[in-house]
């Protein structure tokens, strides 16, 4: 899935909002304490278990679902978090977030702010807004999600002030684990924000997927990337460039180590006039636990434009460089 595109008038509406929260909290320095922005904004965060109902009793109207209306007339809460498996709420009239206490603490963060924005953004104010765990991922195709998720980023990392510091340091794993330390937010959203607002003149990509050498049982080769993060400068000149492609890539230099380091090496793709292009890509690997399952994989790639190829040079060019 590559990252949705916030524009126009809405982006800079956001973006407004969140310069003003930021500002009103004394445009801190990172990493961004949640209290700051819960006590300014005066909301009421909670933890809520579907076995015990106390805090979700309630009865609602209208939710939204990624953006969808599912639901129109009064039901109860609970009923509504269990039928759409929901991780995370945002009630607006009582002012409160509601966070699913099983939901991995990792992403407690991007939950918590997730629906924060949705408390920020004026034009989301009309819905009770609930997120399943996909949507809390950084990224939905549904507009209001979307929308969420760019306030969330620009809030999670400050927004100018990660932008200074992306363009301030190269475009490597190594800057990233930087970066992911200093805001402590988790490496997946620090790699979609580095992409995001690498301004820079080069082309970079940003890829988010299994273990490209271990493959399990169940992987898909045709949907093989969990997000494709693109530049705006990639975006603009790799845009025919597919996620087939970007993973297969990945095989040619990873190696089959258990985590940290894969590889680096040296990408061709061709642009969308058909002219051959060398990357560098750097692919690393973090191991996590799943409930009740061995430890699964998750691989951060970082690819950064080099040069120009000369026009009509073969395809697989392909090699690992360390
Ligand atoms: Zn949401």
């Amino acid at each position: 899935m590559k990252n949705p595109l916030v524009t126009g008038h809405d982006a800079r509406e956001i973006t407004e909002q969140v310069s003003k929260l930021l500002r009103d909290v004394g445009n801190p320095e990172p990493p961004l304490s949640l209290q700051i922005i819960r006590d300014r904004l005066k909301l009421d965060l909670r933890y809520y278990s579907t076995v015990d109902h106390s805090f979700v009793r309630d009865a609602v109207h209208a939710i939204k679902v990624a953006g969808k209306q599912v639901l129109q007339r009064p039901t109860l809460l609970i009923d509504a978090v269990r039928r759409f498996d929901l991780r995370a709420l945002w009630l607006p009239d009582r002012k409160r977030i509601l966070i699913d206490q099983d939901l991995h603490p990792l992403k407690h963060r991007w939950a918590e702010v997730h629906e924060t924005a949705h408390a920020i953004i004026p034009w989301h104010a009309d819905y009770l807004l609930g997120d399943a765990d996909t949507e809390l991922s950084p990224t939905c195709c549904a507009t209001i999600e979307a929308e969420a998720n760019y306030a969330c980023g620009q809030i999670l990392f400050l927004q100018e002030r990660f932008v200074e510091e992306v363009m301030s340091l190269p475009v490597t794993i190594e800057s990233l684990k930087n970066l992911k330390q200093r805001f402590d937010n988790t490496y997946t959203s620090t790699l979609w924000r580095m992409v995001e607002e690498y301004c820079g003149s080069r082309p970079v990509v940003g890829i988010v997927s299994v273990h490209p050498i271990r493959l399990s049982d169940d992987f898909e080769p045709s949907d093989p990337c969990r997000y494709v993060i693109q530049s705006a400068k990639f975006r603009e000149e790799f845009g025919k460039v597919t996620e087939v492609e970007l993973f297969n890539a990945l095989g040619s230099y990873c190696s089959r180590k258990r985590g940290g380091h894969l590889g680096t090496g040296q990408v061709s793709l061709v642009d969308d006039n058909g002219q051959q292009h060398e990357f560098l890509f750097e692919t690393f690997c973090l191991r996590y636990k799943k409930p009740d399952q061995d430890l699964g994989f998750q691989a951060l790639t970082l690819g950064v434009h080099q040069r120009k190829l000369s026009t009509g040079a073969a395809r697989c060019g392909n090699r690992s460089v360390g």
